[in-house]
């Protein structure tokens, strides 16, 4: 990597490798949360999550490259951490409660890989492609917000009460 271009092409394969990993992991934390707004909080940025990668599609054609990933070893371990949680826990609010934290992680490390890649798209002269990975970064944003306020709102306090009553 010589040029803040490769460093944009690296990282592009990266959060692209991750996307394609969180298509398939959300699934399996929306199986195993219990509550429903969790549930559906996991399904929705699923859903969000297919049209992201749409969006780094158009990203790498802009480009004039193949859209192809690079293995992302952090993503690897945070979607190992929530797969911990589920093999070490039961269906019930603690579960979720460690779920949420699991999710929150994956969409700061998403949040920190979309603001490096606007950032260098403004300075690397790809100002074209902000706006598609601006758009992404926002829905990241969103999905960190919904997780923390069923975590404060809610969960939390019902994870709280069946440790004590353990
Ligand atoms: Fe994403
Ligand atoms: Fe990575
Ligand atoms: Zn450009
Ligand atoms: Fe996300």
């Amino acid at each position: 990597m010589k040029s803040l271009d490769d460093l944009f092409m690296h990282f592009l394969r990266d959060i692209y490798y991750a996307e394609r990993q969180l298509l398939k992991a959300l699934p399996k934390m929306a199986k195993n949360a219990q509550v429903p707004a969790l549930k559906e909080a996991f399904t929705a940025h699923r859903e969000e999550t297919v049209h992201q990668v749409e969006r780094l599609k158009q990203v790498f054609e802009h480009l004039g490259k193949p859209a192809k990933g690079v293995p992302c070893e952090a993503i690897k371990g945070l979607i190992e951490e929530a797969e911990e949680v589920i093999g070490d826990s039961e269906a019930g609010p603690v579960r979720d409660a460690g779920l949420i934290a699991c999710g929150q992680a994956v969409e700061h490390y998403e949040m920190a890989r979309y603001g490096a890649l606007i950032g260098w798209a403004q300075a690397g002269g790809h100002k074209d492609v902000i706006g598609l990975l601006q758009q992404t970064l926002d829905e990241e944003k969103k999905a960190d917000r919904l997780l923390n306020d069923l975590a404060v709102k809610q969960i939390n306090k019902s994870a709280s009460v069946t440790a004590k009553a353990a």
